[in-house]
């Protein structure tokens, strides 16, 4: 057939009035058809339109659907069918009493009004499905106009379980982040309290001889190391502790701990050590790692009062984790079919004296220190219980690698007289005291100043006199670094030893040991007395 411009050539032809009519009329007529076609293809696309809304009102996740005035169902996209469809296969028409129950239905009426009246209402709120359990969703009511009144309220429901679980996370990580700083600085601040409580309790001692005070003298000691033990546990937790890295093949020490370990638990409880077939070496501080694997199997054997099984496996995992870097891991599992525990426990395990021991028995620092010694070595504890089944944790550390071993100078020197003079800088009173006084004792010349400029001063007018520089890292109006600076350009060759409550290599990471000797607070009256005859040897 000919298409209309074509016959339009035809009549075109035509040159009387009446043909002419024709000719217009049949004009008229093309263009109506033309913009009937231009409707019929808006008409296409905008059922394009609406078939793509459709899909994305059908495929997304969400649940959505619209009622009216009568709280009755207009329509339900199919994630929400999918919910209700054993018990309403359709719901169009059906009221949401009776879809959803009335008893939930008096309870969000009032939210539903309100988004009637014109108000868009969100709110969180959890259900329980009989195949995924408890879910967290965010229910929101958005009211639909026609003019100035509502006369549909579109509800969408979103399931935020996974962002709940990762907000948790996140919350948990900052608490103990907080947590370990405030037990960091308290660990610190103890540190030197001890030290001066243990450079008293020596000096008595050493006076005192075979006295009783001095016999006395020894129990203090040997609770002063008891505190610094706990003080350790506090600076591992909060991630202050030195660590001495190497390569560490985590077969052989598990292999090496099972006789400790056995000698750890009692008989009751069987113990079962599996290998992996390879090596699997990690990077890691060998003494802390031994300290973390003590504490997982000490907590199992409380766990399991009446006997059961411990089991340390090791092996190679991967770990998806927002904590660390996700890829391959070593890891040791140590599981207990001992008394699990309980939700509240387990968010609470991991900080500082959180225990469920009778008092005596458990610190509550085994686990924190635990976490923190795994965070330093940028790995990742993680624990898996049930109560009645028993409790798994599972430690995963880096691979081995590159980073090379540090050593520290961990030698301690006898007690023993020395002779010199030392410039003692140190801001708190009792410790400066208490070293001026074991310093002389052993035969030391000591000049005190209170601050890094009063020690500088102090230089300044001794320079000849004095032998070594005795400083502590943080002080008020000149830091310890600052003052090593300064006192080195006067003397070149001053042997400095530093001493603080944090440890060397977070020193050093702050930049403040500037090529000194460093000792840890608490200090031992023997270090202290040893790193003064070696750096005064040479
Ligand atoms: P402590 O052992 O001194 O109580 P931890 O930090 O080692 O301190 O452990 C904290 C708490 O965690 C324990 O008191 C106990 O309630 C719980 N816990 C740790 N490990 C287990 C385990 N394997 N089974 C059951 N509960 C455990
Ligand atoms: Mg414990």
């Amino acid at each position: 057939m000919p298409g209309p411009d074509q016959q339009g050539m035809e009549y075109g032809m035509f040159t009387n009035p009446v043909q002419g009519e024709q000719r217009s009329l049949y004009q008229e007529l093309v263009q109506v058809n033309r913009k009937l076609e231009q409707k019929v293809q808006e008409l296409n696309r905008a059922q394009q339109r609406l078939m793509e809304y459709r899909k994305v009102f059908e495929c997304t996740g969400d649940l959505i659907y619209v009622f009216d005035r009568d709280y009755r169902y207009l329509m339900a996209n199919e994630a929400y069918r999918d919910c209700r469809k054993s018990l309403f296969p359709d719901l169009i028409g059906r009221t949401l009493p009776e879809v959803i129950g009335t008893d939930t239905f008096a309870r969000v009426k009032p939210q539903i009004d309100a988004c009637f009246a014109g108000n868009e209402l969100s709110y969180e709120d959890s259900h329980h499905y009989v195949d995924k359990g408890t879910r967290d969703l965010l229910v929101t009511f958005s009211p639909v106009f026609e003019g100035e009144r509502v006369e549909r309220v579109a509800c969408l429901i979103k399931d935020v379980s996974e962002r709940k679980h990762l907000e948790e996370q996140l919350r948990q990580s900052q608490k103990m982040e907080a947590i370990g700083t405030l037990a960091g600085g308290i660990a610190h601040d103890f540190n030197n309290i001890l030290t001066v409580i243990a450079g008293y309790a020596s000096l008595i001692q050493i006076n005192g001889e075979e006295s009783e005070a001095a016999a006395m003298a020894g129990e203090i000691l040997f609770s002063v190391e008891r505190a610094a033990e706990m003080t350790r546990s506090l600076l591992a937790f909060s991630r202050k502790q030195e660590v001495h890295l190497e390569t560490v093949d985590l077969n052989l020490l598990v292999a090496e701990l099972h006789k400790s370990l056995a000698r750890l638990i009692s008989e009751e409880i069987e113990l079962v050590v599996r290998v992996s077939g390879g090596e699997v070496c990690c990077v890691a501080d060998r003494g802390q790692l031994e300290q973390v694997l003590i504490n997982l199997a000490v907590n199992a054997r409380d766990a399991m009062p009446g006997g059961g099984t411990l089991e340390i496996c090791t092996g190679i995992a991967e770990l998806e984790d927002e904590e660390v870097a996700p890829g391959r891991y070593a890891l040791i599992t140590v599981s207990d079919n001992g008394t699990g525990m309980a939700k509240e426990v387990q968010e609470r395990i991991f900080e500082p004296f959180f225990t469920t021991k009778e008092v005596g028995k458990g610190t509550g620092l085994g686990l924190s220190s635990s976490y923190g010694i795994i965070k330093q070595h940028n790995g990742a504890i993680r624990m898996h219980s049930e109560c009645g089944t028993g409790t798994s944790f599972r430690v995963y550390l880096p691979l081995s690698g590159e980073r090379p071993r540090v050593e520290s100078d961990g030698s301690e020197g006898r007690l023993g007289a020395g002779s010199g003079t030392v410039l003692l800088a140190e801001d708190e009173e009792t410790v400066r005291d208490m070293t001026r006084l074991l310093l002389e004792r052993h035969g030391y010349q000591v000049l005190t100043a209170r601050n890094g400029q009063e020690a500088l001063e102090l230089y300044r007018h001794n320079q000849g006199r004095v032998q070594v520089l005795l400083s502590d890292v943080i002080m008020p109006r000149m830091n310890g670094r600052e003052l090593c600076e300064q006192v080195r350009q006067l003397a070149p060759g001053l042997p400095v030893i530093f001493m603080s409550g944090y440890p060397a290599d977070v020193m050093s990471e702050k930049g403040l040991c500037g090529g000194g000797a460093y000792l840890q607070k608490p200090v031992k009256p023997e270090e202290l007395l040893g790193a003064l005859r070696r750096a005064l040897c040479v």
